[in-house]
């Protein structure tokens, strides 16, 4: 007997400036006017709402290049706050969840929402409602596009954006629909060109999306591989990228920052590496690996002179695959001293500008094997790995630059290494001292 299979219906939502959007909901007054979120370091933009855009403002513009430009328009800018940003983002998946039993989160601010079955039942009522109630109840703007695969739903979602008549919802549930949508849709905006594939696909007169789907299939394998074909057929309406409801382990885990000021000193590096080091192995107690091998970097700026410049790397093999930060340490510092330059008196000094520290070959932390090179007293890394476990609750969902506890070596003098946010925005989800106050008891 045959069966036939419901056609598939994707949805794909997607914040609307999603940390410009974030940095105004508990500043409503802000909402109307240009807004911009800073780099690390507040060097940069790296995100504008659509008032900033409209201001010419573009991605990675140095922010002390628009000082006059953000006096005299008053745009509001705030340090990137990455904590809040997650918190939000988390609340919003959730929000969707509720909405379809099988999504699949894509970025901090993008979800593809199974809508299977939808199709002859108020699809367009229903998209409505998770677009109107996201703005409600998580006072997040977002767009909706809804299509049979993914490509065109991703599609579809970057037309509701330019489209303000279509109030962040746009439906391809027809042939005609679809042929409409990617003539709409220029080359670069489909998902998954880069600049190499537009620039190959503008040779060959290819402008829109719609162009790009008539292309012969052969033509298209043949010049963009498989993953183009792929691209190719689900513009064509044909699904072949299915939902990812688990996001895989990561292989190894990586902290990599440039510094708010160059440093020369080892002190100072030193507080750079232990901090990347505990991010690393929070990352790993979070999805309950450890890891085999230790990277450490460290670099000056890129400059015109080769002999100020200077990049150093080390890697190293663990007695014993590990996620305890304490027990991390003294490796990380090990390798650290072995980079450091040795000055002779009076020698010109490298001016370190970033670091990086990368832990590998990771393992579930249930399936440790012994090692013969291990030395380390078994007693004593359980009750350092306990430890460990208090000062993880006590530090909580804290980001790196605003954790309780610490370890010393993180804190020098100048604190040269930490992260410089000045426009640092207050987080009342998480942080205790941000809470907001709605009325008092006399
Ligand atoms: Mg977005």
């Amino acid at each position: 007997m045959m069966t036939t299979k419901a056609p598939k219906m994707f949805g794909h939502a997607d914040g609307n400036s999603f940390y410009c959007s974030v940095e105004t909901i508990y500043k409503p007054w802000l909402r109307e006017g240009p807004v911009i979120v800073a780099s690390n370091n507040d060097i940069c933009a790296i995100a504008m709402n659509k008032p900033a855009k409209a201001l010419d403002i573009k991605m990675g513009t140095i922010l002390s290049d628009l000082t006059d430009l953000i006096r005299e328009n008053r745009i509001a800018t705030f340090s990137s706050n990455y904590e809040l940003y997650g918190e939000v983002s988390s609340r919003m998946m959730r929000h969707f969840s509720q909405y379809v039993d099988r999504m699949e989160v894509y970025s901090i601010d993008e979800a593809f929402l199974d809508l299977t079955g939808f199709q002859n039942n108020g699809l367009e009522k229903y998209g409505r409602e998770i677009v109107r109630s996201t703005a409600r109840n998580i006072r997040m703007p977002i767009c909706l596009g809804i299509a049979p695969t993914k490509a065109l739903a991703k599609a579809a979602n970057k037309l509701a954006k330019t489209d303000i008549d279509r109030k962040g919802l746009y439906i391809i549930d027809s042939d005609s629909d679809r042929v409409e949508a990617l003539k709409e849709l220029a080359i670069a905006d489909v998902w998954g060109i880069g600049d190499s594939y537009e620039e190959l696909l503008l040779r060959e007169g290819v402008e829109n999306a719609y162009q790009f789907s008539c292309m012969p299939q052969k033509w298209v394998r043949k010049k963009m591989t498989v993953m183009g074909e792929r691209l190719w057929m689900e513009l064509n309406g044909v699904s072949c990228l299915e939902l990812e409801m688990m996001l895989p382990d990561k292989k190894e885990v990586c902290t990599s920052r440039a510094f708010r000021h160059t440093v020369t000193e080892f002190e100072e590096l030193q507080a750079a590496v232990v901090r990347y080091l505990d991010s690393c192995a929070r990352k790993l107690r979070k999805q309950g690996s450890c890891a085999q091998t230790l990277y450490v970097m460290i670099r000056t700026d890129n400059r015109k002179d080769k002999w100020k410049e200077c990049f150093r790397s080390l890697k190293m093999e663990l007695p014993f695959p590990t996620h305890t930060t304490s027990e991390l340490i003294p490796y990380g510092i090990e390798l650290l001293k072995k980079l450091y330059p040795r000055y002779r008196p009076g020698q010109y000094k490298y001016e370190f500008r970033k670091a990086e520290v990368t832990l590998g070959k990771l393992v579930p932390e249930n399936a440790r094997q012994a090692n013969i090179y291990d030395t380390t007293d078994p007693v004593y890394r359980q009750k350092m790995e306990r430890l460990q476990q208090v000062v993880d609750e006590v530090n909580g969902g804290l980001n790196l630059d605003s954790r309780y506890l610490r370890m010393g070596a993180e804190i020098t003098k100048s604190n040269y290494t930490a992260l410089q946010r000045n426009m640092l925005s207050e987080n009342p989800l998480s942080n205790w001292d941000n809470r907001i106050l709605i009325g008092q008891c006399v």
